[in-house]
C-alpha cells in the first residue's frame, strides 16, 4: 500500500477502476477515430453506470441529488478516470460547488439542481482573445440596467459549450459604484445576442468542445448575478483550486495506465534477439516514470485530505498549485517516454501514449499554466515560508 486509505475509499477505487476498464477503456479507439463521439446508447449507458456508482455530481451535496463524495474519494475516482483517453471519464459531473454558497433559491432550482440531475449542462467562460492568464484583463462587461445587466464581449476556449445549456460567464461591471469589479452570472445560451463565432479543432479529440461565443447586448435579469458585485474573482480561484487537485489526480491516473501499457510492451517486445525490457535505457524510463508516479500520488492523496481536514484556504491554493504543477509535468514527461517505449506504435493515433502525448499537454497549460503555477508558488513561499506550506 503506497498511502494509509480507508477501507471503504479503497472498495471506491476498485469499483471506479472496474467500470474504467470494463466500460469505457473499450471504447477509446473508436472515440479517437469519431471526432471524440460515441454512439447515444452507449453514452447513456455510461451516464446509467455513473448513476449506479453513486457518482453523478460527485462533488455536490447529497441533499441535492449529489454525490456527496469526500475530497479523497474525489481524488480516488478523477485519478481512475484519468486513465481513459478522449474524456470518456466526463461522464461522471462536477459542477462548480462554490456557487452553491450564495445561490439563490431561484438559482439552486433554475440552473444548479437540473445541472446536478443531468438535465442541464454548464460551462464556465472566464477566458477571452486578451485575457487568459491574466484574468483581471477581461474586457467583458456588464452594465445594469433596471432589473437587468447587459452583457457585451467575447469568450474563448469554454469548455464543454457546444454541449451546455448556460454559461457560468464572469464579467467585469460597467458603471455605477463597482464599476471594474468581476462578477459571474448565469446566461443560458437561448439568449437572444449571443452568436457562436467558430469552432477551432484542437490537439485533442474530444466530444466537449471549445468554441468562441460572442456576446452583444446580452440581457439578463439581475437575479442571474451569482452573488454579489465585486466577488466575481472569488469563486473562479475557488474553481481554480478545485479543478487543479482533480487535474493532478487525473494526470497521476494517466501516469498509471501509461506506465502499464509500456511496460507490458517492454516485457513483450523483442528487438536484438532480446526483450526490450532488458535494455537499461528502457529500465530508466520505466523507472523515472514510477518514481515521479508515486511522488505525484502522495501529493495529491495528502492534498485532498488536507481539504477535507479544512487546512487554511490559502496554504491550500499554494498546495494545489503545487500538485497541479508537478502531477501535470510528470505525466507529460510519462507520456514522452511512453511513446519511446513504443517506438513506431507509439506515433499511431490507436495507441494510448499517443493521445495521451497529445491530450496532457494542456494540463500544463490550462486552469493556470505552469508558468502561473510557478508565481503563485513562489509568492506564497516568500509571504509565508517554506514550513508553512510544506512543513
Ligand atoms: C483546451 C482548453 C480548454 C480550456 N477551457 C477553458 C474553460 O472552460 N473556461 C475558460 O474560461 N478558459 C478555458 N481555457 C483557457 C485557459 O485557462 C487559458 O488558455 C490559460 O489560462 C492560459 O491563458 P492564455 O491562453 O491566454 O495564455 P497567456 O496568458 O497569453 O499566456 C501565454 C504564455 O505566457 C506565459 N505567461 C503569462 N503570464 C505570465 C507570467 N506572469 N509569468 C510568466 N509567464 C507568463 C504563459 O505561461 C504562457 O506560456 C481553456 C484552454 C484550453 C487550451
Amino acid at each position: 500500500m503506497t498511502y494509509p486509505l480507508p477501507e471503504s475509499v479503497r472498495a471506491l477505487q476498485a469499483r471506479v477502476r472496474h467500470f474504467v476498464d470494463e466500460s469505457l477503456i473499450p471504447h477509446e479507439t473508436e472515440a479517437e477515430m469519431n471526432g471524440g463521439l460515441l454512439p447515444e446508447k452507449v453514452r447513456a449507458a455510461h451516464r446509467r453506470r455513473v448513476e449506479e456508482l453513486g457518482l453523478r455530481a460527485m462533488n455536490m451535496p447529497k441533499e441535492l441529488g449529489g454525490g456527496g463524495l469526500t475530497y479523497l474519494k474525489q481524488a480516488i475516482v478523477s485519478e481512475q478516470l484519468g486513465r481513459v483517453t478522449n474524456a470518456l471519464g466526463w461522464c461522471v459531473t462536477t459542477p462548480a460547488r462554490c456557487l452553491l454558497d450564495v445561490a439563490t433559491p431561484h438559482q439552486l432550482e433554475t440552473w444548479i439542481r437540473p445541472t446536478i440531475a443531468g438535465r442541464r449542462h454548464e460551462c464556465y467562460a472566464v477566458t477571452e482573445a486578451g485575457a487568459g492568464s491574466d484574468v483581471d484583463a477581461i474586457a467583458t462587461t456588464a452594465r445594469r440596467d433596471g432589473e437587468h445587466y447587459v452583457i457585451d464581449g467575447e469568450k474563448w476556449h469554454a469548455t464543454g459549450s457546444n454541449e451546455a445549456d448556460h454559461f457560468v460567464l464572469q464579467a467585469k461591471i460597467a458603471g455605477g459604484p463597482n464599476d471594474g469589479a468581476h462578477a459571474l452570472f448565469f446566461v443560458d445560451k437561448g439568449t437572444p445576442g449571443i452568436d457562436l463565432v467558430r469552432t477551432p479543432a484542437y490537439s485533442h479529440n474530444y466530444a466537449s468542445h471549445h468554441p468562441i461565443y460572442a456576446f452583444r447586448d446580452v440581457r439578463v435579469p439581475a437575479a442571474n448575478r451569482i452573488g454579489a458585485e465585486g466577488q466575481g474573482m472569488e469563486f473562479t480561484y475557488d474553481w481554480f483550486r478545485y479543478e487543479r487537485m482533480m487535474i493532478a489526480a487525473r494526470c497521476c491516473g494517466a501516469a498509471e495506465r501509461l506506465i502499464d501499457e509500456a511496460r507490458g510492451f517492454a516485457l513483450e517486445r523483442r528487438a536484438f534477439g532480446e526483450r526490450i525490457a532488458d535494455f537499461q535505457a528502457i529500465q530508466f524510463m520505466l523507472a523515472d516514470s514510477l518514481t515521479e508516479l508515486w511522488a505525484a500520488r502522495l501529493m495529491t492523496y495528502r492534498l485532498a485530505a488536507a481539504h477535507d481536514e479544512g487546512e487554511d484556504v490559502k496554504i491550500l491554493h499554494a498546495q494545489c498549485s503545487m500538485a497541479k504543477l508537478y502531477a501535470s509535468e510528470m505525466a507529460n514527461r510519462v507520456a514522452d517516454r511512453a511513446v519511446q517505449i513504443f517506438g513506431g506504435r507509439g506515433y499511431m493515433r490507436e495507441n494510448v501514449a499517443e493521445r495521451f502525448y497529445r491530450e496532457l499537454r494542456v494540463d500544463r497549460i490550462w486552469e493556470g499554466t505552469s508558468e502561473i503555477q510557478r508565481v503563485i508558488i513562489a509568492g506564497q513561499l516568500y509571504k509565508r515560508g517554506a514550513a508553512a506550506l510544506v512543513g
